[in-house]
């Protein structure tokens, strides 16, 4: 059976030596080796061609298409230098995975000889043939076929393969008419919606500079190591990502003797490999460690400019996977691969920055960088009250809703952690002026007064999905599979829209008088926690009494599942804060809400199907063999008068009873699965299939529990958590 010989696979592995170190090579030969990266563009570019890349790459300055030969040219050679034979534009669609079509730089010329070639054209514009990728009617109705754009801001890199080496170029994916077909193109426009407003902020803080604000990323990546021959005896693992079936382990992570502990050699190994590998491509990973799950880990990059983060964060996860074939093993990224151990997320640290200041979110030196501090605060506090529900949609899917709501990550319920000091200081300046100062000194906000802010977050709380954490925001609701592009679309724009109120209110406010900037703060401040400050909560996000709390008193909403949630982010005042910054059209917004619900729904259709499958091809026949086993047994020895109780015999059979019964169930749930719109087929399957999945394994996982272990087929959830 391939569970007994997984097992023995796993037994009888060795890992390999590591795959480098810096005695041998320097870190920087290593780090960026295979990117075109500013050094090779200014090496091999003509001075005024690199100057003019450079001023798009930095500034964000219009693209030059006279150069775009020259650039090519100049990346066609290093490529071929550095083994590829074939480029791709590599593109993100709306799946959240990372796309790809190879053209080869060979050229026939003239006389049966080929020449290596590469134009500029063919750098600036692609045509995947991507008919087949979700577009929620926005091709249909505008035009039939796509292009990829050549990002820029994102530099070429090489990925190297025995197998063949490619160049590949980050590209957005728009229709002819311009509509967003892909993750990349909102998060350019996103990142380039909130500039404007938080430089309106610091004019009036007095910087006139004019220098571009920036979003920033830095997402921790958390995912599930099994061993590969694990996976291919697991359908469902294969298929779905997730296990449809598995008694809990009689040791569950309950002892928490994983987390942070020494790191398993063969997991090292791989981790070796992975690192190296992203190295070469210029991911600045950093930290690695064992999560709280046995068989869970995490990897974290420092933080970058949020479109370098999102393609590098899509690059890990190719990475991790693609390595994890080597190492003999799967790298699983789906957000709850196992049921009662916790799920992988992506921790998303966000911050606003610009040359001059570091991070907006950071605590200033001098009262009048704290006050600057507290307004782009306070917008936080504003766009996360006000656009709670579209936070919770844009991390919504399938995967992720086993683990929003379940009892270990953040709840769907969106709300900020501040900490204590700062939640003073907030609730000090909505109360007005406070005549007693406080243990912290505190006595009135304003750009003069105000004092120290504190440096570092204090006590982490875990259990919130919006965090401050010293310097910057941690949205911990993403899913570990998700592209975090969306999240910060979301983000950058209802920042944008809070920093224009903002900024207005403080204008209206100061009438031109600066010395009034003092009572503007104050002011804001005020109105905003007046307005918003119940979505600031910093005690135990887990506990009943908070849902109670925050649906009750406080009003805010809870999202439990993507079936709630999808539809929110085409809601009327969403297309209205997203078209006023040219993120989004409100067409465009129609179709991602139209994909994701469709995605959802397949996901769960693809689940109901496999544990009808599962429970009647592999949980089934394991079962009745050891029934018919027990009842030989029974027959035997009733036959030469040896008493032998039947208590085994009648649990098995009742427990296969059940699971036969609620297979015929989900099947007709599926049967009546006929609703035409997906936002009602998606309410259909969240409240009807899977409960009645979950009925299905609930007698699976029972029989497991008392089916002799030599006849059970499927890995358990001991083997494939704990064997390294
Ligand atoms: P922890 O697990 O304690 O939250 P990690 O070191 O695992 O911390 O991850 C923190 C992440 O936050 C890193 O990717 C780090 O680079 C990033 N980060 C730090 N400062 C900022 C900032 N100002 N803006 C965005 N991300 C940041
Ligand atoms: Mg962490």
């Amino acid at each position: 059976m391939s569970r007994q010989s997984a097992i023995a696979t796993v037994t009888n592995y060795t890992a390999p030596k590591a795959s480098f170190s810096f005695a041998d090579t320097k870190p920087t030969d290593i780090f960026g080796c295979n990117v075109f990266n500013d050094n090779v563009m200014k090496d091999r570019l003509p001075k005024d061609v690199y100057k003019s890349l450079h001023k798009t790459i930095e500034e964000g300055a219009k693209l030059d298409p006279s150069i775009a030969d020259t650039v090519a040219n100049a990346m066609k050679e290093w490529a071929l230098e550095k083994g590829a034979t074939h480029y791709t534009h590599v593109f993100y669609p709306l799946t959240g995975l990372t796309a790809e079509k190879h053209d080869g730089f060979l050229s026939p010329a003239a006389n049966g000889n080929a020449i290596a070639e590469f134009e500029g054209k063919l750098l600036i514009q692609g045509e995947p043939d991507a008919s087949s990728f979700p577009n929620g009617g926005l091709r249909a109705t505008f035009e039939a076929r796509g292009y990829t754009a050549w990002d820029v801001t994102s530099p070429a890199y090489i990925i190297e393969n025995p197998n063949g080496t490619l160049l590949c170029i980050p590209t957005a994916f728009i229709s002819w008419t311009g509509e967003a077909l892909d993750k990349k193109t909102p998060l350019l426009r996103a990142n380039q919606a909130v500039n404007g407003p938080a430089q309106r902020i610091l004019r009036i803080f007095g910087d006139k500079s004019g220098n571009r604000v920036v979003s920033n990323a830095g997402p921790e990546q958390e995912y599930f190591l099994i061993d590969r021959n694990f996976f291919f005896a697991r359908p469902d693992l294969q298929m779905a990502g997730r296990t449809l079936f598995g008694a809990k382990p009689a040791k569950g992570q309950e002892l928490d003797d994983h987390y942070f502990g020494a790191v398993p050699r063969r997991v090292l190994s791989f981790m070796m490999d992975a690192e190296h590998e992203l190295y070469k491509l210029g991911v600045p990973v950093k930290t690695r460690h064992n999560e709280v799950a046995p068989g869970q880990f995490e990897i974290a990059p420092v933080y970058e400019q949020a479109n370098i983060a999102t393609d590098h964060n899509q690059m890990i996860m190719t990475t991790l996977k693609s390595v994890a074939k080597r190492h003999g093993m799967t790298c699983l990224l789906h957000e709850k691969p196992f049921a009662g151990i916790n799920g992988s997320g992506k921790h998303l640290n966000y911050s606003l920055s610009c040359a001059g200041h570091g991070s907006l979110f950071d605590p200033g030196e001098n009262p009048h960088k704290n006050a600057q501090f507290l307004i782009f605060c306070a917008a936080v506090i504003r766009s996360v009250h006000k656009y709670s529900k579209l936070l919770r949609a844009v991390v919504a899917s399938a995967s992720n809703d086993h683990r929003l709501g379940a009892n270990e990550a953040p709840p769907a319920i969106i709300s900020i952690f501040l900490g204590d000091h700062l939640s003073e200081i907030f609730n000090k300046i909505q109360e007005g002026d406070s005549p007693t100062p406080t243990s912290t000194g505190f006595l009135k906000a304003g750009v003069d007064t105000l004092p120290p802010l504190p440096r570092d977050a204090g006590d982490r709380n875990r259990t919130s999905p919006f965090a401050f954490t010293g310097n910057r925001f941690e949205f911990r609701a993403v899913g570990s599979n998700a592209s975090i592009a969306g999240p910060q679309v979301a983000i950058n724009s209802i920042m944008a829209e809070s920093l224009d109120f903002i900024a207005d209110e403080l204008e209206a406010f100061m009438d031109g008088d600066e010395s009034k900037l003092n009572d503007a703060v104050n002011k804001v401040i005020k109105d905003i926690m007046d307005a918003h400050g119940q979505v600031v909560f910093n005690g135990d996000g887990y506990s009943k009494e908070w849902h109670k709390e925050a649906v009750e008193e406080r009003g805010l909403p809870n999202l439990r599942t993507s079936a709630d949630a999808i539809p929110e982010i085409a809601s009327p005042e969403v297309v209205e804060m997203f078209t006023k910054y040219n993120v989004f059209t409100k067409e465009e917004l129609e179709s991602r809400k139209e994909i994701y619900l469709e995605q959802y729904n397949q996901a769960i259709v693809t689940e109901a199907a496999l544990v009808e499958k599962l429970a009647k091809t592999h949980i089934f026949p394991g079962a009745v063999r050891y029934q018919k086993e027990l009842a030989e047994t029974c027959a035997n020895m009733k036959a030469i008068g040896i008493p032998f109780t039947t208590d085994v015999l009648e649990d098995v059979t009742e427990k296969l009873r059940a699971m036969q019964a609620a297979t015929v169930e989900l099947k007709k749930v599926m049967e009546g699965n006929t609703a035409e719109d997906p936002a009602e087929e998606a309410k259909y399957l969240c409240s009807k299939a899977l409960p009645a999945m979950l009925e299905v394994r609930k007698y699976a996982d029972l029989l497991e529990d008392v089916v002799a272990d030599d006849l059970w087929c499927l890995p358990s959830y001991s083997e494939m958590l704990f064997i390294k």
